[in-house]
């Protein structure tokens, strides 16, 4: 799953990624409003954190830009006003949700489920051969076993799964899964995807993760 935090409180930034990052999301944070609109608008994301105080945008005119751009994807507002004029103005201009801040952490992520699995009902878990994950409940299972994956392994098998049968290179993969702004070095991809072999098709048939030499991968069931 991914999110689109837009903060320009660095600690507040730095804080919420690191939560979520935690709980096997995966985070990009932009700083101001122009940025938060741009990333919104070439990106797609699973769901989009609003803080109301921007320096440029603010996050209300950001959400209605969005909305009237017909960008569906769920919002969460959050801002230090405890107004209900504020929240309910936020949820007239098209926001689903609506957190004041300080915050407690459990409630915040409840929350994120709660709006995750409202727009995802109905394809809730993804589904290839026996492989299944569940992108809610961060579950992973190959036939009738629980598999262990780091936060980083999650996110990588999420984005294969969700792009079954079509190649996708390793640039792409590294840019999704580690971030444009990421110092890691781009053969982290196939360390991973390695980490992910011996987890989720060492020991099972038939493989499902195939390599397309000098390009990428693609997660495919060729039985
Ligand atoms: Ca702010």
């Amino acid at each position: 799953m991914r999110i689109l935090l837009v903060e320009d409180e660095k600690n507040v930034a730095r804080f919420i990624k690191k939560g979520l990052t935690e709980e096997f999301y995966t985070v990009e944070v932009a700083v101001n409003g122009k940025d938060g609109l741009f990333m919104a608008s070439n990106a797609a994301y699973d769901l989009i954190i609003l803080d109301v105080m921007l320096p440029d945008i603010d996050g209300m005119e950001l959400c209605k830009r969005l909305r009237s751009s017909n960008i569906k994807t769920p919002i969460m507002m959050l801002t230090a006003v405890d107004a209900v004029e504020s929240k309910v103005k936020g949820l007239d201009i098209g926001a689903d949700d609506y957190l004041t801040k300080p915050f407690v952490f459990e409630e915040f992520l409840a929350r994120i489920r709660s709006l995750l699995r409202r727009s995802t009902s109905g394809e809730n878990s993804l589904k290839v051969a026996d492989l299944t994950l569940d992108p809610v409940k961060h579950e992973v299972w190959r036939k009738e076993n629980r598999i262990d994956l780091t936060w980083k392994e999650f996110a990588l098998l999420e984005y294969l799964m969700r792009n079954q049968d079509r190649i996708v290179s390793r640039t792409r993969i590294f840019e999704n899964i580690w971030g444009y702004d990421s110092d890691a070095s781009s053969n982290v991809v196939d360390v991973y995807v390695s980490y992910l072999r011996d987890k989720v098709d060492k020991n099972y048939m038939p493989k499902l993760i195939h390599t397309i030499r000098n390009v990428g991968y693609v997660l495919k069931d060729e039985s």
